[in-house]
């Protein structure tokens, strides 16, 4: 077996999740990657797992469920769904969700029933969700090859060669190599992230002022109080975790009802198996007013409806042009890392990105300029001319981009 691969299953579990004795586990795994959810599992009884407990995924049979099942179904999820998430991230079990969808799983399935299932699950799962974006539980997002998704970023290959070359991607994301500690590796740039956000919360600034060719102009305003994170998490009970692997952003959260102006999306979007790509969203006191995409429109637009909060940005991130991930030119197709090539933001649910942000209710964050919402929808609007200037509450402008890339 690759090498590769043991070193990468053990940074998920002892960097990402940082597993404890006596913990559970729990995986959601596409089936065609059970033979690295296996793997994952050992390593999780290797450090003292309670129980590992697998919620497996399909791509074929989603897509089959969307066409073909009762229409009520997409109203209603079972008690027992709602249970799994919610138990279980009660009982504090850390989480590994691997993401790997082949991004046009859901290509020409009725939207409508996407936006219903949007709705349905997001509010069922919102114990879950609070308690996932507050870290509650430990949580980690990483990435396997599937075929469809290796296909999709790389269309001239063949399958196998596909998938060797997206393996390699994600290794070389992920800072797992055969000659080093991936471990190690990822100590020291968790260290560079704290820096980065230590300095971006010691500014507070008032307002950061997106510009670029693409026609992006937005001015963002910040909470008082707010809070940048990034690179290490930590649960309620102080175990340092790293919710994404790989990671390369700071991130915190708007004023929800202080954004303005236009914003251009950089990259395509995939959104519940399908491709937005080509949009723009006009704002106006936060509220997103205005919608075009090239593609995949009334999707994004369903999106943007689930509840009230949907239309208004939750999630502010900063990543360099200059990075890793950006730099292998590869387009991902897929959230997890096309979202660590590039400044992004999210529409939807705010992290508690303020002072003592996880201990206050819903109501306190919106008071305190946070937003909620039953989604949370990662866009990316980075590119390599995007400048972005801070204004501090004393009125002071400080470049914190210049040609896309930290001024600090
Ligand atoms: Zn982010
Ligand atoms: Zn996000």
């Amino acid at each position: 077996m690759d090498n590769r691969l043991k070193k990468y299953a053990r940074l998920l579990i002892e960097t990402g999740l940082n597993l404890q004795k006596g913990q559970t586990l729990v995986i959601s795994s596409p089936v065609e990657s059970a033979p690295f959810a296996r793997l994952c599992a050992g390593f999780a009884y290797d450090v003292g797992c309670r129980e590992v407990v697998v919620k497996w995924t399909d791509d074929a049979l989603s897509r089959e469920k969307y066409l073909r099942a009762d229409n009520a179904v997409f109203d209603e999820v079972p008690e027992w769904f709602s249970h799994f998430h919610n138990d279980y991230s009660e009982s504090g079990a850390a989480w590994l969700a691997i993401s790997a969808s082949d991004p046009e799983a859901l290509k020409g399935v009725d939207p409508d029933r996407l936006r219903r299932t949007s709705i349905a699950v997001g509010k069922a799962l919102e114990p879950y969700r609070r308690r996932q974006m507050t870290n509650f539980f430990p949580w980690c997002v990483a990435s396997v090859p599937t075929e469809a998704w290796a296909k999709k970023v790389f269309p001239d290959k063949s399958g196998e060669d596909a998938i060797d070359s997206l393996w390699n991607a994600i290794f070389e994301a992920a800072r797992v190599a055969e000659d080093s500690d991936p471990v190690k590796l990822w100590q020291e740039h968790r260290a560079r992230l704290s820096s980065r956000k230590r300095k971006l919360t010691e500014y507070q600034f008032r307002t950061l002022r997106y510009k670029n060719s693409l026609g992006t102009d937005l001015v963002v305003g910040m909470p008082e109080n707010h809070v940048w994170e990034g690179g290490d998490e930590k649960t309620a009970n102080g175990l340092v975790f790293c919710a994404n692997i790989p990671t390369e952003e700071v991130f915190s959260a708007p004023k929800f009802d202080d954004v303005n102006g236009v914003v251009v999306a950089s990259k395509p979007l995939v959104l519940g198996g399908n491709i937005v790509d080509g949009f723009r969203l006009e704002l106006k006191n936060g509220k997103i007013t205005k919608v075009s995409a090239e593609k995949g429109q009334e999707f994004l637009e369903n999106e943007l409806s689930v509840d009230d909060g949907a239309s208004y940005l939750g999630e502010i991130a900063l990543v360099p042009y200059d990075s890793p991930i950006s730099n292998s030119g590869i387009l991902f197709y897929n959230t997890l890392f096309d979202e660590n090539a590039s400044c992004h933001f999210a529409f939807g649910e705010a992290y508690p990105c303020v002072k003592n942000g996880a201990k206050l209710s819903k109501e306190e964050l919106k008071a305190a300029g946070l937003n909620h919402s039953i989604t949370h929808v990662d866009f990316m609007v980075g590119t390599p001319d995007l400048s972005i200037t801070g204004t501090t509450k004393d009125g002071k402008d400080i470049p914190v981009f210049i040609n896309g890339n930290f001024a600090f």
